[in-house]
């Protein structure tokens, strides 16, 4: 059997390239290979779970394009295949004077990305929006949602499959064989021929593109992202989505409060580097993986850099009243005793070998390989139009 594309990962972006890939062409014959028994489990099944606007974005960044382009198409598939969602909208609070600035770029940002009623709130209008909310200015995105992307990816992988798409799972990829015309890539169970390769690995796409490439100079960076839930009690305290204004140097930081489309509050998440790629739990340890992070030259570089920004995080992490004090800052109101331990999230973070935290979506091609190397947040939101560029890659060589 030889497939025209073999698709190494079964979270969004690697499911939404296969249903792209169908969709340019019903013929392709299209596999999917994914280590876990069921699709989603890493990144893309412990996210925060919110349809991001872009309003953040750098216009003209692959980011900001895609964001855009993802959440219209998103919400179209949510539409059409009867996916539960809600465009609940977001406010985003300014709690320091020196974050009303970034506020107005925020704005200009969402603006020339073209989203419209963006509205900028005085201290008493953001209460309007969220009545316990603290602080002292703050913008209403109307556009934001929330919605289970385990739920969305399961539903991007039956309609693959009900088209003709094969998705195999418990096959964990451990080798890939390139010669000039084919792929072999070789599975712990099994092997399979393809005339491309499309790596959406995740937490693995280094290891991958390592297979497949000479000269891979960056490596991913496992950093854990803890959440703790509201107490049901306590739930009425937030009305939709509540984000601190983000820090441009660590856009993921920031701790949030995000309702969840079946219900419930969840708070975080922080940012802390795991010991292990998949590591959800503090004692979750890999130590080859975690040497390998450790010695990385741009790893440390990011060290000697932000050491201070990851001692607190880490200090959140492991005392429950400074993350509750976090917390505080939005909603005076939270006390420690109304947080129960949530999840945890693990992402993906691309670092080169300078040092420098890739914050857009990076794709390294060959002939018969297209490696998505980084597709951190919103990659979820936007995966179907990340599917669509990488599977006209993909086209172009078939
Ligand atoms: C804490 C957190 C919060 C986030 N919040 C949001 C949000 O609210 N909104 C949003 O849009 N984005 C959010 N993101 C980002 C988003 O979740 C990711 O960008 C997106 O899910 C990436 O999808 P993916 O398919 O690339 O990766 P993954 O979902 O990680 O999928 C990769 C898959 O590859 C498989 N795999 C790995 N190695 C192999 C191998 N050797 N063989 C076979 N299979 C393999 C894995 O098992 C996995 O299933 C968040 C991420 C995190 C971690």
């Amino acid at each position: 059997m030889l497939y025209d594309a073999i698709i190494v990962g079964g979270g969004a972006v690697g499911l939404a390239t296969a249903l792209q890939l169908q969709k340019l062409d019903t013929k392709l014959n299209v596999l999917v290979l994914e280590k876990e028994a069921v699709v989603a489990n890493h990144q893309t099944g412990n996210n925060s779970n919110v349809i991001h606007s872009g309003v953040y974005y750098k216009p003209g960044s692959l980011k900001a394009r895609n964001c855009i382009q993802g959440y219209n198409m998103l919400i179209d598939f949510c539409r059409k295949y009867e996916v539960p969602f809600s465009l609940c909208g977001k406010i985003i609070v300014a709690t320091e004077e020196k974050e009303i600035p970034v506020l107005k770029t925020i704005q200009d940002r969402g603006q020339q990305n073209g989203l419209q009623n963006l509205r900028m709130l005085k201290a008493e209008e953001l209460r309007e929006y969220e009545p316990h909310v603290a602080g002292i200015a703050g913008i209403h995105v109307p556009q934001t949602g929330i919605v289970d992307y385990r739920v969305v990816a399961e539903k991007y992988a039956e309609v693959f499959q009900q088209q003709g798409g094969e998705l195999r799972l418990g096959e964990k990829v451990i080798d890939v064989q390139l010669s000039s015309e084919k792929v072999v890539v070789v599975t712990q169970k099994s092997s399979y021929t393809g005339k491309l390769l499309v790596n959406c690995a995740g937490l693995y796409s280094d290891k991958i593109a390592g297979l497949t490439m000479k000269n891979v100079d960056f490596r991913i960076i496992p950093f854990r992202g803890e959440y703790f839930k509201l107490k049901k009690e306590k739930e009425y305290l937030v009305k939709t989505l509540i984000y601190p204004v983000p820090d441009p140097n660590f856009p993921f930081l920031g701790v949030h409060f995000t309702t969840m489309v079946g219900g419930g509050v969840e708070c975080g998440p922080n940012a802390v580097l795991a010991f292990k790629r998949e590591g959800y739990k503090k004692t979750d340890i890999n130590i080859s993986e975690l040497t390998e992070t450790l010695s990385w030259p741009g790893f440390r570089k990011v060290v000697s850099k932000y050491w201070r920004t990851g001692i607190g995080e880490m200090y959140r992490s492991y005392s429950k009243p400074a993350f509750t004090r976090a917390l505080q800052k939005l909603l005076p109101e939270i006390q420690e005793g109304d947080l129960i331990e949530g999840g945890a999230g693990v992402r993906a973070q691309a670092c080169d070998r300078k040092g420098g935290l890739l914050d857009d979506f990076l794709i390294l091609e060959d002939k018969l390989v297209i490696n998505v190397c980084n597709a951190p947040s919103p990659a979820a939101t936007s995966s179907l139009s990340i599917g669509a560029t990488v599977a006209e890659l993909a086209k172009k060589r078939l």
